[in-house]
């Protein structure tokens, strides 16, 4: 079994901000050489995600507003008594998920048509990673 390992960093300039990264994972794989296996992409973060869904632009406005209605930037949070102000953050993290596992079919990711990976940032503006771990033969 092969296994291979690689970190994508992210400073985003807004605090919010969704980020396509189906492009460089698709490099990620080639680059392992893995042809039948799994693919793990996980924010390493607990105020930012990783989701599958369609890259297209009226979608994403929607799922800020859905997130938005869910997790709501508030100033009364109780986890802002630490000193942090990211409670919606959080939140929104659990909403959409920190990871997803994808399949690898003859050396590609085996994606539905539509299907495409994206990075959620809830509190960016800093240095924060993900990583990207491939598995198989
Ligand atoms: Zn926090």
């Amino acid at each position: 079994m092969k296994s291979y390992t690689k970190y994508l960093w992210f400073n985003t300039q807004k605090r919010r901000e969704l980020i396509h990264i189906t492009p460089v994972v698709e490099e990620a794989v080639k680059e392992s050489g893995v042809k039948e296996g799994f693919c793990l992409v996980s924010a390493m973060h607990i105020t930012a995600g990783v989701f599958v869904n369609d890259n297209e632009s009226g979608l994403h406005q929607d799922i800020w507003e859905w997130l938005e209605k869910l997790a709501p930037y508030r100033r009364d949070y109780r986890h802002h008594l630490t000193g942090e102000d990211n409670g919606d953050a959080h939140l929104k993290s659990l909403l959409i998920h920190h990871e997803v596992i994808l399949p690898i079919t003859e050396g590609k990711l085996d994606l539905g048509p539509w299907q495409r990976i994206f990075y959620a940032e809830f509190d960016g503006q800093r240095r924060k990673r993900v990583i990207i771990k491939i598995i198989g033969e």
